[in-house]
C-alpha cells in the first residue's frame, strides 16, 4: 500500500467512512488520474460539482487533494475538493456563446504547491521588472518564491545581475543556474525534498522544461547508484502534469501554468522586445509579415546578424501564445502560419549564409 504523505497529504480532517483520500496527477476532459492508497485510480466528478458549475473554482484540479468513492472495477467518483494551501487561477474567458453576457470565470489551474520556482533568463530578456510582477503573483498564490536566474552559462559574468537581483527584492532566496551545463543546480536541492510540491512560473523559452529534464536526469541518476533497479524514473516521457521527481518531490507542469506566464504579455513584448520590433517600421510595408516582402527590415537584420533568428522566434512565439489565451481558435490556425515562417527564415538564413562565403 502506498503512503500519500509520499504525495505531500497531510491528515487535515476526519476522512468519512468509505471514502478515499487521493492526489490529482492529471486531468484531461471530464477524467482525472488520482494517486491513492490504492494506487492509481481515473476518476469522474460527483454530479454535484455541476450543479455549482457558474463559478469552475471548485473543480478539482492538478494538485489538489479530493475523497473519492473508489470503485476497483472502474471510474471511481470525486465527491470532494479538501482545502487547498496554495492556488494559482487564471480568468477564463472561453465557453460562452455569442450573445450571452460575457463574464470572466476563474480557473484554478495548480494547487497545494510549496515552492514558486520564478524562471527568468540571464541572457537577453533580463528585467528586475518583470520578476517583481512575478513575486506579486507567486506571494498572492500562497507559495514560497524562489527566483531563479535561468542560462547563466550565456552571459559572462552572472554575478552582476544575481546581485542586482537580490538587492531588489532581500527577502527572497535568488539562484542562477544553468541546465545545460548543470551549474547551480546543487543549490535547488535545498527545496526539492521529499513530499514537497514545487510549480514552475515564467515567459515561454526562460527553460522551464530545461530545468524539469535536467532535475529529472539527475534525480534519476542519483537513485540509480541507490537502488539498482529503479523504474520509476524511467517513464518520464509519459505526459503527466504532476511528476514525481525519483528524488519524492513533485513539480506541477501544465499547459495552465504555462498560460500564466503570460500574464500582462502585451506590455511585457513592448518592454523587453525593443531589439526585435525597432526593425518593423523599416519595412517597406506597413504590413509586412517578415516573410518574403521585399524590403524586409527584419529579414535583412537577420541576414547581416543584427538580429539573431532566435531572438525572433522567441518573439512570434510569445506572441502567438498570448494569443492562445485570448482565442484559442485563431491560435491554432496562426500556428500552422508560424511554422511555415520559421521554415521560411531557416531558408533564408541559410541561404544568406551562403552568399557571403
Ligand atoms: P520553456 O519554454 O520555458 O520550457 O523553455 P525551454 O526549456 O524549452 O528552453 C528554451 C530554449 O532555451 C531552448 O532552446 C533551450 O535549449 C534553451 N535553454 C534552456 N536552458 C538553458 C541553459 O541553461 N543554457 C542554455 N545555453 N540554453 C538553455
Ligand atoms: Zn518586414
Amino acid at each position: 500500500m502506498m503512503d500519500l504523505k509520499t504525495y505531500g497529504y497531510t491528515e487535515i480532517e476526519v476522512i468519512p467512512d468509505g471514502l478515499l483520500p487521493g492526489r490529482v496527477t492529471e486531468l484531461r476532459r471530464e477524467r482525472f488520474t488520482v494517486m491513492t492508497e490504492q494506487g492509481k485510480v481515473t476518476a469522474v466528478l460527483k454530479g454535484a460539482f455541476y450543479h455549482n458549475a457558474e463559478t469552475r473554482v471548485d473543480f478539482p484540479c492538478v494538485g489538489d487533494f479530493v475523497l473519492l468513492h473508489y470503485n476497483d472495477s472502474g471510474d471511481s467518483l470525486i465527491v470532494t475538493v479538501l482545502p487547498r494551501r496554495s492556488q494559482f487561477s487564471r480568468a477564463n474567458y472561453s465557453g460562452h456563446a455569442a450573445g450571452y453576457v460575457k463574464t470572466v470565470r476563474e480557473q484554478v489551474v495548480a494547487t497545494n504547491f510549496d515552492y514558486v520556482f520564478i524562471l527568468s533568463s540571464l541572457n537577453w530578456d533580463f528585467n528586475v521588472t518583470r520578476i517583481m510582477r512575478y513575486l506579486t503573483q507567486a506571494s498572492q498564490s500562497g507559495g514560497q518564491p524562489v527566483v531563479i536566474l535561468t542560462k547563466a552559462d550565456l552571459v559572462e559574468d552572472y554575478k552582476l545581475p544575481l546581485a542586482e537581483v537580490t538587492q531588489s527584492i532581500p527577502d527572497v532566496p535568488v539562484h542562477a543556474i544553468s541546465s545545460h551545463t548543470g551549474l547551480g543546480l546543487n543549490e535547488l536541492a535545498l527545496y526539492l525534498m521529499p513530499g514537497k510540491t514545487v510549480v514552475f512560473l515564467g515567459m515561454s523559452g526562460v527553460g522551464k522544461s530545461s530545468l524539469l529534464n535536467a532535475l529529472i536526469k539527475q534525480d534519476v541518476m542519483k537513485v540509480q547508484t541507490i537502488r539498482e533497479a529503479d523504474s520509476r524514473g524511467r517513464h518520464t516521457t509519459t505526459h503527466r502534469q504532476l511528476f514525481m521527481l525519483p528524488s519524492g518531490t513533485m513539480v506541477i507542469d501544465t499547459p495552465g501554468m504555462r498560460e500564466l506566464g503570460l500574464f500582462n504579455a502585451d506590455e511585457g513584448i513592448r518592454a523587453s522586445f525593443n531589439d526585435v520590433e525597432q526593425w518593423f517600421p523599416q519595412c517597406r510595408f506597413t504590413h509586412c509579415r517578415h516573410q518574403t516582402e521585399p524590403g524586409c527590415a527584419v529579414l535583412a537584420a537577420l541576414a547581416d546578424g543584427s538580429l539573431s533568428r532566435e531572438r525572433l522566434e522567441h518573439y512570434i512565439a510569445q506572441q502567438h501564445e498570448n494569443k492562445f489565451i485570448q482565442d484559442k481558435a485563431s491560435y491554432l490556425i496562426d500556428k500552422n502560419a508560424r511554422n511555415k515562417t520559421i521554415t521560411i527564415w531557416s531558408k533564408q538564413t541559410k541561404k544568406n549564409r551562403g552568399w557571403k562565403k
